[in-house]
């Protein structure tokens, strides 16, 4: 698909997300977040569901947790402004509760169109939630952070989410190593950078 076309086919899923109402948290937030970077990203970070800087300005990770997203980009070798960056859930839970898997499973339909049009070569799960809705639950990211999976031709890698590191300092050097190997593991995936 031509860039212009998966750029005006991706604004056409985010118009829809702008009108859901599958699962009623839309009714309490101030705005919808669907997620941002380029249609043709060969990088998608996906994490968990807006907080409320993130419901304020209707931008993905924009927050304290997106300010260490960005500085953690920085130790894999990207930047923020060439991958996308999204949430399972597009739209904040109250007070910023976890997601309930009936939310989790009426927002499904959005991030799958979301990868149908952006078709990235890998993707990277922010946190337990993500991993879980992306690779199957129950997910010890304990265990798995780090450790790609390939699944039908694309890598998807487990990571810890930056409010984790936030929350836990030791957790912190763990995230930042996870980073370094996946410029490591960009830089065998992604040939034409
Ligand atoms: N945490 C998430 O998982 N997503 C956001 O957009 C912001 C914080």
């Amino acid at each position: 698909m031509a860039s212009s076309d998966r750029q005006a086919e991706l604004e056409r899923v985010h118009a829809k997300i702008r009108r859901c109402n599958n699962c009623g948290l839309c009714q309490a937030a101030l705005h919808y977040v669907p997620g941002e970077g380029p249609a043709d990203a060969q990088v998608v970070f996906v994490g968990e569901a807006p907080g409320a800087e993130e419901d304020r300005q209707g931008r993905p990770f924009v927050g304290p947790s997106g300010s260490l997203l960005s500085d953690l980009l920085a130790l894999a070798g990207l930047r923020r402004e060439e991958v996308f960056i999204t949430s399972v859930l597009k739209c904040r839970p109250p007070g910023n509760r976890d997601p309930v898997s009936a939310e989790l499973e009426a927002c499904r339909e959005h991030l799958d169109a979301q990868l149908a049009v952006i078709q990235p070569k890998v993707v990277c799960t922010l946190g337990r939630i993500s991993a879980g809705a992306l690779l199957g639950t129950p997910f010890s990211i304990t265990r798995e952070h780090g450790r790609p999976r390939r699944i039908g031709g694309r890598l998807y890698v487990p990571l810890y989410h930056p409010a984790a590191a936030l929350h836990q300092q030791r957790l912190a050097p763990v995230l930042e190593a996870d980073m370094r190997k996946l410029r490591d593991l960009l830089a065998k995936e992604l040939k034409a950078r």
